[in-house]
């Protein structure tokens, strides 16, 4: 995906605050924190959404689920943190690559979505 801003930085093409990587997943920090940690976790090979996921991404969503809480924990969210993933536009998704939020750092986050 040439013009994806999160595949561009998968290949170094612009920088980012990286907190992780491995063979198949990256993690670097929110450009626009929403607390004092707020980072974010993408698979490199681009995928939309996570309404686009297949059978074949199971062993590839299984690694970033187990990956979000280590990653949060090693920086200090032992009391727990937020997993967001906007889905769509009416997940409110502004970046078509697929990401976990990870964000955490408050002693309690606040409420999420409201009603009416
Ligand atoms: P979304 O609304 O798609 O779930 O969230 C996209 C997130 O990506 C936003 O929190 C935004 O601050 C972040 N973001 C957008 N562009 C960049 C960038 O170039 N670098 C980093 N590190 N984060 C970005
Ligand atoms: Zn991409």
């Amino acid at each position: 995906m040439e013009n994806c801003i999160f595949c561009k930085i998968v290949r170094r093409e612009i920088p980012s605050d990286k907190i992780y990587e491995d063979e198949n997943l990256l993690a670097f920090n929110d450009i626009k924190p929403a607390a004092p940690i707020h980072f974010l976790l993408i698979p490199k090979r681009h995928i939309d959404s996570l309404s686009d996921v297949q059978d074949i991404h199971q062993s590839l969503l299984g690694k970033m689920l187990l990956l979000a809480p280590q990653l949060a924990k090693d920086r200090g969210c032992e009391n727990g943190f937020r997993t967001i993933i906007n889905t769509g536009p009416v997940g409110g998704q502004e970046i078509f690559h697929l990401h976990f939020h990870i964000i955490g750092g408050r002693d309690r986050l606040p409420g999420m979505i409201h009603s009416g």
